[in-house]
């Protein structure tokens, strides 16, 4: 029994004498490596240019919306991130070319996984992903991005929807390419189903 005591003891204190220089010599050879460290956030490192980043409701080149209110994004994801209620267009309140629109549209960024499985059911590419990755928030809420955060801006050409379909196309012509700009003298409907009134009404309440 004693012997077994001594030779192990014997065996510890070997490599133990060796350890210290051995892990001096990492740190010497680490000093000619190239630095990796990133001097985040004062200089951002740029993405991928296909980098899964914060996702964008995209726009007709008219500014009517892509968005049809389909759903598929959402059976589509695998973290259950996405909520989608749509709703029917009417001729007095349209967002979008055809019948649908998404009328309530939020990504819980709590749960996404940024895979891009949502982006590659979208029938009618309304949904795609930006380079964007500055999504952390100390708030769950906050993580919860609506419809009106996830919808792009407006280009050149475009008017806010909801607004009336380019006189003399339909659905179709749309994604054939054939709209390229709001029509001529296009205005922004009212937005009754958020709330907004017509202005005449708010005249009338006034006087
Ligand atoms: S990127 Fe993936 S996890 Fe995130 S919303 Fe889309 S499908 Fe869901
Ligand atoms: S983003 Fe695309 S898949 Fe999702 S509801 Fe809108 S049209 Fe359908």
């Amino acid at each position: 029994m004693a012997d077994e005591t001594n030779s192990g003891q014997q065996k510890d204190t070997e490599p133990g004498f060796q350890n210290p220089v051995a892990g001096f010599g990492v740190t010497f050879k680490a000093m000619f490596k190239k630095r990796l460290t990133e001097q985040y956030p004062e200089q951002p490192k740029t993405t991928a240019p296909r980098f899964h980043g914060r996702h964008q409701l995209n726009r007709h080149p008219d500014g009517l919306e892509k968005c049809i209110g389909c759903e598929l994004c959402a059976w589509a994801c695998p973290a259950d991130a996405i909520y989608v209620e749509g709703a029917d267009n009417t001729e007095e309140e349209r967002y979008s070319p055809g019948e649908r629109y998404g009328r309530v549209y939020q990504i819980n960024y709590a749960r996404c996984i940024l895979c891009g499985l949502c982006i590659e059911a979208c029938p009618t590419r309304a949904l795609t992903m930006t380079n964007e990755f500055e999504l952390a928030d100390s708030s769950r809420a906050n993580l919860i991005y609506t419809k009106e955060q996830l919808l792009s801006g407006l280009d050149e050409g475009m008017v806010d929807s909801p607004h009336s379909i380019f006189p003399g196309t339909d659905e179709q012509d749309y994604y054939r390419g054939l709209v390229t700009e709001a029509a001529p003298g296009t205005e922004r409907q009212v937005a009754v189903s958020k709330g907004e009134k017509p202005s005449e009404d708010a005249e009338g309440v006034d006087v």
